[in-house]
C-alpha cells in the first residue's frame, strides 16, 4: 500500500485518497499534490511557503492554560468545537479540575460514558454523575429542585458529543433562561451544525480545537474567526484580498490547533487566546 503526504493538510494518506487526475497533473512524487478532501478547499500553498503560522510576525496571541480561562463567578455557557483526537477529553478534565469545587452537582452526558478515559473523571470528581446519552428528565428535576429552594444549588451540565439535542426545548433553556437559575452549560460537538443556535448567540466562551478536514476549518474560520480584530492583525500586510486572508487564517487555525492546542475566544471580554491543558491524562 502506497502513501503520500498531502501538501495542504500535511496528513499522510493512502494513495487512494488522492484523485488520479491530481496525481497525474502534479506527478506522483510531486510535493504539490493534495488529497481529495483538500481539493475541495484548495489553498495555493506556494503563496504561503515560508510563512510561520505558529509565530507569525507582529503581535501574538497569548498562550494561557485552559483552567485559567475559567475565572467566572456567574453561570456560564461554553461551546467546544473539535474533532476526535483533538485533546478534547483532556481539556474537559482540566476544566473540571478547576471548576468542580464551585458546583454542587455536575452532570456529564456522554455518547460514550463507558470509555476507559472517563475513569479519571469518575475517580476524581466526586460531585460528578456520568450519564450515558442525554436525558432531559434530569435537567427538569434539577431545575425543579432549584425553583423550590430559591436556586440554592449550582449545577454544571456537560454535554459531550450529544448530537441529537440541537432543537430540544430543554437545551434551548439551558442556554438562555436556566442561566438565571444557577445552571452553567458546556456543549461539546465535532461539527458546528450540531450546535444549538442559541448556544452560539449566548456563549461566554468558545473553545476551538483541531478539525479533521479543510471543509470544517473553512466553516469555523468563516463563522468564528474571520473579522475578529485581534486575529486580523496577525495577518501579514501583503495578503490583501478577502480570499488570501481567509486562506491565511485557515492555515493559522490548522497550525495552532495541532498538538492538542486550542483557540479560545472569550466572547464576554472580547479576548482571544491560545490555550492548552496543564495536566495530561490518558
Ligand atoms: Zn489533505
Amino acid at each position: 500500500m502506497s502513501t503520500k503526504e498531502c501538501v495542504q493538510c500535511l496528513e499522510t494518506k493512502d494513495i487512494n485518497d488522492f484523485s488520479k487526475k491530481t496525481l497525474l497533473a502534479s506527478g506522483l512524487h510531486s510535493r504539490y499534490s493534495r488529497c481529495k478532501e483538500c481539493m475541495k478547499q484548495y489553498i495555493p500553498m506556494e503563496k504561503y511557503k515560508g510563512e510561520s503560522f505558529i509565530k507569525p510576525s507582529g503581535e501574538q496571541l497569548k498562550m494561557i492554560y485552559a483552567d485559567d480561562l475559567f475565572d467566572y463567578d456567574e453561570s456560564i455557557v461554553v461551546s467546544l468545537l473539535a474533532s476526535s483526537k483533538s485533546g478534547k477529553t483532556t481539556l474537559l478534565y482540566n476544566i473540571l479540575s478547576k471548576i468542580s469545587k464551585n458546583y454542587d452537582i455536575i452532570i456529564f452526558f456522554s455518547a460514550n460514558s463507558k470509555a476507559k478515559i472517563y475513569k479519571n473523571f469518575v475517580d476524581d470528581f466526586k460531585n460528578m454523575i456520568m450519564v450515558q446519552d442525554f436525558d432531559p428528565r434530569i435537567i427538569h428535576a434539577l431545575h425543579h429542585i432549584n425553583s423550590e429552594c430559591g436556586n440554592q444549588f449550582r449545577y454544571f451540565i456537560l454535554m459531550d458529543d450529544i448530537i441529537n439535542v440541537k432543537y430540544a426545548p430543554v437545551v434551548a433553556e439551558l442556554f438562555s433562561t436556566y442561566r438565571n437559575t444557577n445552571f452553567s452549560t458546556l456543549h461539546s460537538v465535532q461539527y458546528a451544525k450540531y450546535m444549538n443556535p442559541n448556544a452560539r448567540a449566548q456563549c461566554h466562551l468558545i473553545l476551538l480545537g483541531r478539525h479533521n478536514n479543510m471543509n470544517q476549518i473553512e466553516k469555523t474560520v468563516n463563522e468564528y474567526l474571520y473579522g475578529n480584530d485581534k486575529l486580523m492583525k496577525l495577518i501579514p500586510e501583503k495578503y490583501k484580498s478577502k480570499q488570501e486572508k481567509l486562506d491565511w487564517l485557515k492555515l493559522y487555525f490548522q497550525a495552532n490547533t495541532d498538538n492538542k492546542n486550542f483557540i479560545a475566544y472569550d466572547v464576554l471580554n472580547n479576548k482571544i487566546y491560545k490555550t492548552k491543558s496543564k495536566v495530561l491524562i490518558s
